[in-house]
């Protein structure tokens, strides 16, 4: 390191992507610093993935106990504790927090719990105790916060995620706004739990950008298990009543709720940074644009994860922090392939999809066909639930190329995961279709799916179509 610098590298958040790239350019002999506002982790760990995959565990006892009578069981009368997951969450997100704040050390960075902002291509100032560090490169993974949404009066008497995994009050009827996969996930999670859930969203359907077929699968089953949808209906304003909170919709209609969850999407975390006065240059929504390998305009700056608005998940922060590590301290040029990543959502019933949705596929391959199946899963026959599985595998018509696979049922996440593979490998409907099924589960659908649904040929769709069509396949 040149002694004009205190670092070679200083990281603004210690969140996915920057506990990575710390850990990967200390481990090429970097001498890296990290600074952190809140707490050690990041989203995914203390307010995201983690403490929300536990919450939907917990809500799943509820489907447990009312299957396990038709399987013989006879359980007693139940209840649950929301302090009781809370504090349990908190001991789990703590440890995991520990855990990162361990392996920095043990790769030798140096970390400091303080709010950083960029003065300089090589400037960060520390706000804790007024330092500047001079580095010789910056990386910004400073993540993203909640969009608050349109500032519709006693809009502050919402809470959004961030307040969500922590109220010391399990919320007996909540509106939440949105009907992306972070509304989603809440609504199903806090309906399996008891409380009454109301979704206002300004669309027609849930969760924007996924497969058509699997939005309305998964709107259904969630109708079915008592959520009530607002479509096309934003809330006008909110009243304290009370304990309560009074919501009146766009339409005129009024009801009481003890919780608002604002889900409307998230902002990347640029606002204060300083990064625009020095010439780094952010899009419409205050992402920090970069190249492939996460540079930023300023070639000293560099930026991974949510702050850049790819795609805003955890493995992808990760990918990109590493990335970024290789070329920068390694020696190793590494762009990241943001294509065909499996992602999940993890409602009740799940939903797990990979590559292109059909409407995706339809606008960029000349033949494609289309195989679907709904069917009620083994463990429903007993259980008596109503539950269905959907399968739908989009195809290549010309090439026979898997280019999608979009499933709603239990593990759906899982399968996604492993169907990332064969999808990344290129694999073919007649290499699923040559593939022994695994039997019985819900997964062997995948490699028995002979019989085609439909096939569309060139030319399904005019470029003005095709445009108002990307759009609405937009991911959120
Ligand atoms: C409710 C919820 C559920 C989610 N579920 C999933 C899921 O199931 N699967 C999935 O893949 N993804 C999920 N995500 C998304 C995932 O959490 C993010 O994509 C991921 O955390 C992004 O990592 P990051 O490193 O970019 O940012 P973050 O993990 O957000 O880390 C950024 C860090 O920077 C800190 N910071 C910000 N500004 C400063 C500053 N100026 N100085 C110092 N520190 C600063 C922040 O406090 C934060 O700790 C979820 C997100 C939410 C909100």
């Amino acid at each position: 390191m040149s002694a004009d610098f205190d670092v070679d590298l200083f990281v603004i958040g210690a969140g996915s992507g920057g506990v990575r790239a710390a850990r990967i350019a200390a481990s090429y002999g970097a001498k890296v610093m990290v600074a952190e506002e809140y707490r050690i982790g990041g989203t995914c760990v203390i307010r995201g993935c983690v403490p929300k995959k536990l919450m939907v565990y917990a809500s799943r006892f509820a489907d447990a106990f009312a299957d396990s009578a038709g399987f013989g069981w006879t359980v007693g009368s139940i209840s649950f504790d929301w302090t009781k997951l809370v504090a349990a969450k908190e001991k789990e997100i703590s440890r995991l927090s520990a855990i990162y704040r361990t392996n920095l050390e043990k790769a030798g960075v140096t970390f400091v719990e303080s709010r950083a902002v960029v003065e300089g291509p090589h400037k960060v100032r520390l706000l804790a105790d007024n330092r500047t560090i001079k580095a010789r490169v910056i990386l910004i993974a400073t993540g993203a916060a909640p969009f608050l949404g349109p500032d519709v009066p006693g809009r502050e008497l919402a809470i959004t995620s961030n307040e969500i995994f922590d109220l010391a009050e399990q919320p007996k009827r909540i509106l939440i706004i949105g009907g992306g996969y972070i509304g989603v996930e809440f609504a199903a999670l806090l309906r399996r739990l008891g409380s009454e859930v109301i979704v206002a969203l300004r669309g027609e359907n849930i969760l924007r950008g996924f497969d058509e077929d699997v939005r309305c699968c998964l709107r259904d089953a969630l109708i079915e298990s008592g959520i009530a949808f607002k479509f096309a209906d934003m809330p006008k304003k909110f009243e304290k009543k009370g304990k309560a909170i009074e919501v009146t919709l766009s339409n005129g209609e009024t009801f009481e709720v003890d919780q608002v969850m604002l889900a409307t999407g998230r902002h990347p975390n640029t606002h204060g940074l300083g990064l625009e006065k020095i010439g780094v240059r952010l899009d419409g929504v205050g992402a920090v644009c970069v190249d492939p390998y996460s540079q930023s305009s300023v070639p000293s700056i560099y930026a991974v994860g949510d702050v850049t608005n790819r795609l805003a998940l955890t493995p992808v922060a990760i990918r990109e922090g590493h990335a970024f590590a290789d070329t920068v301290f390694g020696g190793k040029p590494m762009a990241v392939d943001h294509s065909g990543i499996p992602t999940a959502v993890f409602a009740t019933p799940e939903l797990g999809t990979v590559g292109l949705t059909e409407a995706e596929a339809r606008l960029k391959h000349a033949v494609v066909d289309v195989f679907k199946t709904q069917f009620r899963p083994l463990k429903a026959t007993l259980s008596g639930s109503a539950e269905k599985v959907f399968m739908k595998i989009v195809v290549d018509g010309e090439s026979d190329r898997v280019l999608g696979v979009h499933i709603v049922g239990d593990d759906a996440g899982e399968m996604a995961q492993l169907l990332g593979i064969a999808i990344k490998l290129g694999a073919t409907k007649a290499a699923f279709d040559a593939t022994v099924a695994v039997h019985p589960t819900s997964a062997e659908e995948l490699v028995t799916l002979h019989t085609r649904t439909a096939r569309y040929e060139q030319v399904m769709l005019d470029p003005g179509e095709a445009a108002a069509l990307m759009d609405e396949e937009r991911m959120p």
